[in-house]
C-alpha cells in the first residue's frame, strides 16, 4: 500500500529478527519520534574485530527536519547504547528519558565529550505533545529500575510499545502500572508493539523475590572467598547481592567498568542503598579474611575481556583462583555463548574453585522478560486491534504472533516484519506500506563513522580463505615484463611447504602477463586478468578463494 500524506507509518530501523539495536519510529507528516536507540553487541566470530552493530541512521538523516526528539524506554544498551552514535550522524535537540536512563546516558555522553543535548526526564504523570502525536507512559517492571510504555496518540489511532516487560506481583523495585494498562487498553489500542523476548518460553516469569531467596542460601553456605559474575544491565539483581553482602558481612570489590558504573549511578539515584564502607578497594579487600570477602565480577556470559575471563585465566591484575573459592554465574547463558562459558568453568575449576551455575539464578525463567503467561496477560489488558511483536529474532516474532492468535488475535492482524519494512495506520486501520532504507552498520573500537557491510564480508573473507598479493613489474610503455612475477601469501597456504602451488602459480601469472600484454592493455585490463586466471587456478587446485591482490609496478627497462 502506498503511503498518503495523512497515514500514521511506523517501522523499526532496528530491534526485529535481533534482540539489539532497537529503533522503533513513529512518523506522522513532518514529526518523525524516535523511540531507543540501542546497539547490538557483535561478540560471535561472524564479525571479526567488531565491537557493536547499529542501525543505518541515514532515513533519520535524509528526513533530519522530521525528527522531534528521541524517547528513552529504559537504561539497557540495546536501547540506549547508539545515542552517541546517532548524534554523530545528524542533528538531535533533546532526549526525553526516565531518571536512571537520563543518568546513564549523561555519563556515557561525558565519556565521549558530547555535552550540547538536552534530556528531559520523564515518569509516568508525564505527557508531551508532538505537533499532532500525543505521547503518554506507563510504569513497566523489568531488570533495571525506571522502564516505562509509551502510548502514541495519533490522528488515526492509538499506539502502544510496552518497552522490555515482565509482570512480578513481588518486584524487587516498582510494580507495574496493571490497572493504567486496563485503562488504556480500555480506551482502545489499535496497534501493540510487544517485547518478544521470551515468547517461546511457556508460562510466568519467576519473581526477582524467589531469587533473593536463593541468593541468601549461597551466601549462608560458602565459608570461603565468594565471586559472583552477572550483568551488569540486570541492576535489580546486582542491588539484592550487595543487600546481601551486606546482610553476611562481606566487603563488596567490583571488577568490571560496566559493573563500577551502574553500581555509581545506581547509587547515586538512591536505588542501591548501601553504606560507602561496604565497598573497598581490591588492594584492602584481599587482604581481609577469606569469609568476608565478596567480589562482584561482570564476564558471566563469557566474554573475553571481561573481569571474570581474565580470572579464570590468570591474568587479572589483583587476583588469582585460590583452591575453594566459590565462583556463581548469576545470569543465564545467552544461546551461542555456551561454548565460551564452559571454557571459562573448566579453567576455573581446574584452579580450584566450586563452581555454581545450575540454580535458579541462571535458569531463563528469572529472565527481565515476558514469558508466554505474561505476554497473553499484556494482550489481554491492552486488547489491541492489531499486533506487531518487536525486540525478538524471527522465530521469537512468530512465537509471539502464535500466543496472540492464542487469545483472540486473529493471524492477519498479527505483522512479523523485518528492519525498514513499514506500516500505515490509517483511520484505526492497519496496512503493510513500502520500505525505509535499513542496513547493520559495524562498529570497530572507537571508530564512530561504521563500517558497511563490504568491509565486513572482506574480513571473513580473509579469515576464511586469506590472501594471495601477484606482484608484477612491467615497462608499460614497451609492454614487456621485467623479472619474473612474485607471490606472497598470508593465511591462504604455508609457503614452506608448497613450494610447488607457488611456483606453479608464479608460472601462471608469468603466461597470463605475456599474453596480456601483447593487447596494450591498461593496468585495469592486467589486474583483472590476473584475478581470474590465478583465482580459478587456486580453486582448482584448493577449493578455496582467497582474495587476489595484484600489484602492478611499472619499471621501464634499463
Ligand atoms: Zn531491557
Ligand atoms: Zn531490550
Amino acid at each position: 500500500m502506498k503511503k498518503r500524506k495523512n497515514d500514521t507509518a511506523i517501522y523499526c530501523l532496528g530491534g526485529l529478527g535481533e534482540v539489539g539495536k532497537n529503533s522503533y519510529c513513529i512518523e506522522h507528516e513532518d514529526t518523525i519520534l524516535l523511540v531507543d536507540a540501542g546497539v547490538k553487541f557483535a561478540g560471535d566470530d561472524s564479525l571479526p574485530g567488531i565491537d557493536y552493530v547499529i542501525p543505518d541512521y541515514k532515513y533519520l538523516k535524509d528526513n533530519n527536519d522530521k525528527l522531534k526528539g528521541l524517547l528513552i524506554t529504559h537504561g539497557h544498551e540495546d536501547h540506549i547504547g547508539g545515542i552517541a552514535f546517532l548524534i554523530k550522524t545528524l542533528k538531535l535537540d533533546v532526549i526525553y528519558a526516565p531518571q536512571l536512563a537520563a543518568s546513564l546516558i549523561r555519563k556515557k555522553l561525558a565519556e565521549k565529550k558530547i555535552t550540547n543535548i538536552k534530556i528531559i526526564q520523564f515518569d509516568n504523570n508525564s505527557i508531551f505533545k508532538f505537533d499532532k502525536i500525543k505521547v503518554s507512559f506507563f510504569k513497566q517492571t523489568h531488570s533495571i529500575p525506571d522502564a516505562y510504555g509509551i502510548v502514541f496518540n495519533t490522528p488515526n489511532g492509538t499506539i502502544v510499545t510496552t518497552g522490555d516487560y515482565k509482570f512480578d506481583l513481588t518486584p524487587v523495585g516498582d510494580m507495574s502500572e496493571i490497572q493504567k494498562m486496563a485503562t488504556i487498553g480500555k480506551n482502545g489500542v489499535d496497534l501493540l508493539m510487544s517485547d518478544s523476548t521470551n515468547s517461546e518460553v511457556p508460562g510466568f516469569t519467576m519473581s526477582e523475590a524467589d531469587v533473593s531467596e536463593s541468593i541468601n542460601d549461597i551466601f549462608r553456605n560458602t565459608q570461603h572467598r565468594l565471586i559472583i559474575a552477572t550483568f551488569a544491565s540486570n541492576v535489580f539483581r546486582v542491588q539484592q547481592i550487595i543487600q546481601a553482602a551486606q546482610k553476611f558481612h562481606r566487603k563488596v570489590i567490583v571488577f568490571g567498568r560496566s559493573m563500577e558504573n551502574i553500581i555509581d549511578v545506581a547509587r547515586q539515584s538512591g536505588i542501591i542503598k548501601a553504606r560507602d564502607d561496604l565497598f573497598v578497594k581490591p588492594n584492602i579487600g584481599l587482604t581481609l579474611p577469606l569469609n568476608q570477602i565478596l567480589i562482584l565480577c561482570t564476564g558471566s556470559q563469557g566474554e573475553p575481556l571481561a573481569a571474570l575471563s581474565r580470572i579464570a585465566n590468570g591474568s587479572h591484575k589483583f587476583i588469582k583462583i585460590i583452591p575453594n573459592d566459590t565462583v556463581v554465574f548469576s545470569s543465564s547463558p545467552i544461546p551461542g555463548n555456551a561454548l565460551s562459558i564452559n571454557h571459562i568453568i573448566n579453567k576455573l575449576a581446574k584452579a580450584g574453585a566450586n563452581v555454581i551455575t545450575k540454580s535458579i539464578l541462571n535458569s531463563i525463567h528469572t529472565s527481565g522478560h515476558a514469558s508466554q503467561g505474561e505476554q497473553k496477560l499484556m494482550l489481554q489488558l491492552m486488547t489491541p486491534k492489531y499486533f506487531f511483536p518487536v525486540h525478538g529474532e524471527y522465530r521469537m516474532l512468530k512465537a509471539h504472533a502464535k500466543t496472540a492468535q492464542q487469545v483472540g488475535i486473529p493471524s492477519e492482524n498479527s505483522f512479523i516484519l523485518a528492519n525498514g519494512d513499514v506500516l500505515l495506520l490509517r483511520k484505526h486501520q492497519v496496512f503493510n506500506g513500502d520500505r525505509v532504507q535499513s542496513d547493520d552498520i559495524y562498529v570497530d573500537g572507537n571508530d564512530i563513522s561504521g563500517l558497511s557491510t563490504k568491509v565486513i564480508r572482506d574480513r571473513v573473507h580473509l579469515a576464511n580463505n586469506g590472501l594471495v598479493a601477484i606482484m608484477v613489474a612491467i615497462d608499460a610503455k614497451n609492454n614487456k615484463l621485467v623479472s619474473r612475477p612474485q607471490v606472497i601469501s598470508r593465511g591462504f597456504v604455508y609457503m614452506k611447504e608448497n613450494t610447488e602451488l607457488i611456483s606453479d602459480t608464479q608460472n601462471l601469472a608469468e603466461q597470463t602477463m605475456k599474453k596480456i600484454l601483447k593487447q596494450n592493455p591498461n593496468f585495469k585490463i592486467i589486474k583483472e586478468s590476473l584475478k581470474n586466471s590465478i583465482g580459478s587456478f587456486l580453486y582448482q587446485k584448493t577449493y578455496r578463494n582467497p582474495i587476489i591482490i595484484p600489484l602492478i609496478i611499472n619499471k621501464p627497462e634499463e
